[in-house]
């Protein structure tokens, strides 16, 4: 029998540069790796043979007219992913190719059922997607869960049991750690040595990458800016300090304060958009994408304390760049989905300091991705591109 092709650190790095850059050309990835043009051309023709990579003749346009040029890519059939993301009530379920495509996505309502239906029930959906795909089992390279940080603790005895119900490498991680490493890894060519990952959502989470790794210091805390001290109105955090950002921007104390302005009826305007629905988060999230949309006034109370919070989140941001200075703070979550949001966040930073880079704070280019990419990044980083 032949032996089995195995992947080497050189072979894992040209598959590394293909996935970031898409195409690129033998002599380019020669400059990128720091290697001979000899050692490039025995590496691709390893990848080649065995399906990883292939061939493409791009006709050159401009200068020389007619002449073609050889382009590396990843092979369109090299592998897949199943994905499931985790929220609170429900989980996105997909299938991804290793490239980044979406092929097909929905979502399993958790509800009351037994965990163990639920999640028979969550294996045979994305069976079946994957029958409906005429994908081969042997196409699948991994399931990668990411999971919020609320449900972290279950993560061992989620990995026992669906480990049981499905034949494939199943990784699970945080969704924030899991979503910075998709940065890394389908992030064009961007310099992304130092950021500071932050996400505003139900929970706020953070991840600190440095220089082109994920940081997870001894205890997995490393960055977690969501518990530096922003206020000094005594408020407890369940970490045990006093003050933490956490306790001014979870979405249950946010919506509380709004909830005591409604009943105030000091929202007229958002009484009106809201009609007979209740004010829930999803409710609330709704009114923002309308007034991002329809640049309506807003009702001052609101505005205030939206700035408010803001203004924490500024004031965190503040600290962490000056701790961290990372390159730049990806922000993402539901909160910083809305145009309104972000920009008093940075209208805030600079009240705080008028010299505040601004655009070191960008909002993350995989945001829409978030539920499918995290899950897929676990699965090409350590199922194809780790030893
Ligand atoms: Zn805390």
């Amino acid at each position: 029998m032949a032996k089995a092709f195995v992947l080497t650190e050189n072979h894992r790095l040209i598959l590394r540069h293909l996935l970031r850059e898409g195409k690129l050309s033998r002599k380019r990835l020669a400059t990128l790796m720091h290697l001979t043009p000899a050692a490039i051309t025995r590496l691709t023709a390893d990848l080649i043979k065995h399906h990883y990579i292939v061939e493409k003749n791009i006709l050159m346009k401009a200068k020389s007219v007619g002449r073609k040029e050889i382009l590396l890519s990843l092979h369109d059939n090299l592998g897949y992913a199943m994905t499931m993301d985790w929220q609170i009530d429900e989980v996105i379920i997909a299938i991804s190719s290793i490239q980044g495509k979406v092929l097909q996505k929905s979502a399993l309502v958790i509800g009351n059922q037994p965990m163990m239906t639920f999640l028979g029930h969550l294996v045979q959906q994305v069976e079946s997607m994957r029958v409906h795909l005429k994908i081969s089992e042997r196409k699948i390279l991994g399931v990668g869960v990411s999971l919020g940080a609320s449900f972290m603790h279950d993560a061992e005895e989620l990995h026992d049991i669906l480990q049981m119900l499905i034949p494939y490498p199943l990784l699970i991680e945080r969704h924030a750690l899991a979503f910075a490493e998709a940065h890394l890894l389908y992030t064009d060519g961007q310099a992304m040595e130092d950021l500071l990952l932050f996400s505003w959502s139900n929970s706020l989470s953070s991840t600190l990458v440095m220089g082109g790794k994920i940081y997870q210091g001894s205890h997995r805390q490393a960055g977690n800016i969501e518990h530096l001290p922003v206020g000094d109105q005594g408020r407890l955090c369940g970490c045990g300090r006093k003050d933490c950002l956490q306790t001014y921007l979870d979405f249950g104390v946010i919506l509380e304060q709004i909830r005591q302005q409604f009943v105030l009826d000091n929202l007229p305007h958002l009484r009106a958009f809201l009609g007979d629905n209740p004010l829930t988060l999803t409710e609330l999230h709704r009114y923002l994408f309308y007034i991002d949309k329809e640049a309506t006034p807003m009702d001052p109370p609101l505005e205030a304390l939206l700035r408010e919070c803001a203004g924490y989140m500024a004031r965190a941001f503040l600290v962490a760049t000056r701790i961290l200075d990372p390159q730049v703070i990806l922000c993402y979550g539901t909160f910083f989905a809305h145009d309104l949001i972000y920009r008093l966040v940075v209208e805030q930073l600079l009240v705080l300091d008028p010299h505040y880079p601004v655009h070191h704070l960008q909002r993350s280019w995989l945001h829409y991705q978030r539920a499918t990419v995290a899950g897929l990044a676990l699965v090409v980083s350590r199922v194809l591109l780790e030893e």
